[in-house]
């Protein structure tokens, strides 16, 4: 069952005092209309009902995939108010849902788990990704380096986009950016993998318990 929950709070853009909603956890398998809201980073927008401007609210919450026994935690870090019985209640049905051969993964930026949920619904051996992740940003983060005259401060995202495929070649495509306004695709081919990564990039079943 998904959960939802209240609170009020003024719109930002005209101040008025609103009753939103927002969700403490979304079940995707016996609420598939929320997946889209959730993949658009839609999922808790309100329109205020005095000036109809759209109001997000950013709060965590867990993205329940049951068919496919996933099972996601949105921490975001600026929630440092950590409540331990809280904290206590998550571990143990973390560890409940492991022991049930689930995939459970906490992400602490709203555009890492929607990457998440992509790879994982393309059947993909997440730690691998973010294994070739790390390497794409290395790369990234030296070549910059090497081109001496720019100035600044390059921190590169590097995400997953999909995996490409052509007759004889296959290859991760990734989006890197140091600026959201600036995003690069970059491929990184099949053959680089080492063949550990090759072995387990389309296994699952390794992730679960
Ligand atoms: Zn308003």
């Amino acid at each position: 069952m998904s959960r939802n929950n209240k609170t009020r709070q003024n719109c930002p853009h005209c101040n008025s005092e609103q009753e939103l909603n927002y969700y403490q956890s979304v079940n995707v398998t016996l609420n598939p209309e929320l997946k889209s809201k959730v993949l658009s980073g839609k999922l808790n927008d309100s329109i205020c009902t005095n000036c109809h401007k759209e109001i997000n609210i950013v709060s965590g919450f867990f993205y329940h995939d049951m068919s496919q026994k996933i099972m996601l935690e949105l921490a975001l870090a600026d929630d440092d108010t950590v409540d331990h019985k809280e904290e206590d209640a998550k571990n143990q049905l973390r560890d409940k849902l492991i022991e049930q051969g689930y995939i459970y993964r906490k992400l602490k930026q709203y555009p890492r788990l929607t990457e998440k949920i992509t790879i994982l619904d393309q059947k993909l051996n997440d730690l691998v990704i973010e294994q070739v992740t790390h390497r794409m940003k290395s790369i990234l983060d030296e070549s910059i380096k090497e081109v001496g005259s720019i100035e600044g401060n390059f921190d590169f995202k590097v995400f997953f986009k999909k995996i490409e495929s052509s007759l004889f070649k296959k290859k991760i495509v990734f989006h890197c950016f140091s600026h959201p306004s600036q995003i690069m695709e970059m491929k990184y081919d099949f053959k680089n993998l080492t063949s550990d990564e090759k072995n387990k990039l389309y296994n699952q079943d390794i992730l679960r318990k």
